[in-house]
């Protein structure tokens, strides 16, 4: 099917800890597609900007980040050992230390800042050009890919994210706390929905799949279907 057919965009979007990026990993992996987890560049300028204590819970120097945006330099490495690229910035590693609750909780502010999201969405489009590409995140279908052939919505309760999430810290042998997850992910479907500059939205042609009551196969099942569908449509 993948070798055939010609290469769509699929942008997957949706809530935090929907299992996005699980189901547009596996996805990737089995069309042979690029993933792009836009999530974690975000995540990475996050974390430089707490590195650089540009953003503490009691300031926000938003002008000092936009300034040095180009100091930046992202890169996704492929790790063949793990079978997904890991997100590194300025030549460091940096996949384990974006995941953490505090990067979670400074993240979403970060992402309000139209210099910083004009400054990803650009890369993001540089990767995504030739299309053969999984992307997902919130503005991928509205604001990255609008002509995207397959755009789809991911929700799910916000309690069950939660506790999905606390399992996965849980399984990494981290600790973690329901309650700070729980508000963490509902703060940020709050920030993410009501910003000026890219709110996460449906968009009027993504398909939406509640993942409250399906477990991850099924979602998976259900996206490689919708998937193996529009490539058989772009063939016909
Ligand atoms: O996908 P993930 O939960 O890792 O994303 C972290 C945060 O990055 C989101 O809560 C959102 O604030 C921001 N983000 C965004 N646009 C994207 C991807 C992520 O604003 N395309």
């Amino acid at each position: 099917m993948s070798t055939n057919s010609p290469k769509i965009t699929i942008a997957i979007d949706g809530y935090s800890s929907t299992g996005k990026s699980t189901v547009a990993k596996r996805l990737a992996k089995e069309l042979n597609y690029i993933y792009v987890d836009t999530g974690a560049m975000y995540r990475a300028v996050t974390l430089y900007a707490l590195q650089q204590n540009y953003i503490t819970k009691k300031k926000f120097d938003k002008k000092s980040l936009i300034k040095n945006l180009s100091a930046i330099k992202l890169a996704f490495k492929y790790n063949k050992k793990l079978g997904f690229a890991e997100m590194f910035l300025n030549g460091k590693n940096i996949e384990e230390a974006i995941r953490s609750i505090r990067v979670s909780n400074f993240v979403s502010p970060i992402a309000t800042v139209p210099e910083v999201r004009k400054y990803l969405v650009k890369i993001q489009r540089k990767i995504g050009k030739d299309k053969g590409v999984v992307m997902d995140g919130r503005d991928i279908g509205s604001v990255v890919f609008p002509d995207a052939e397959l755009k789809i919505f991911l929700t799910a309760d916000p309690k069950i994210r939660a506790e999905r999430r606390l399992l996965e810290f849980q399984e990494k042998g981290l600790d973690a706390d329901f309650d700070i997850i729980y508000n963490n992910v509902v703060e940020r479907d709050e920030i993410d929905s009501t910003r000026a500059d890219s709110p996460l939205i449906k968009v009027a042609d993504a398909i939406e799949i509640d993942a409250s009551n399906i477990n991850k196969e099924e979602q998976f099942q259900q996206v490689l279907n919708l998937a193996k569908n529009t490539l058989t449509k772009q063939t016909s």
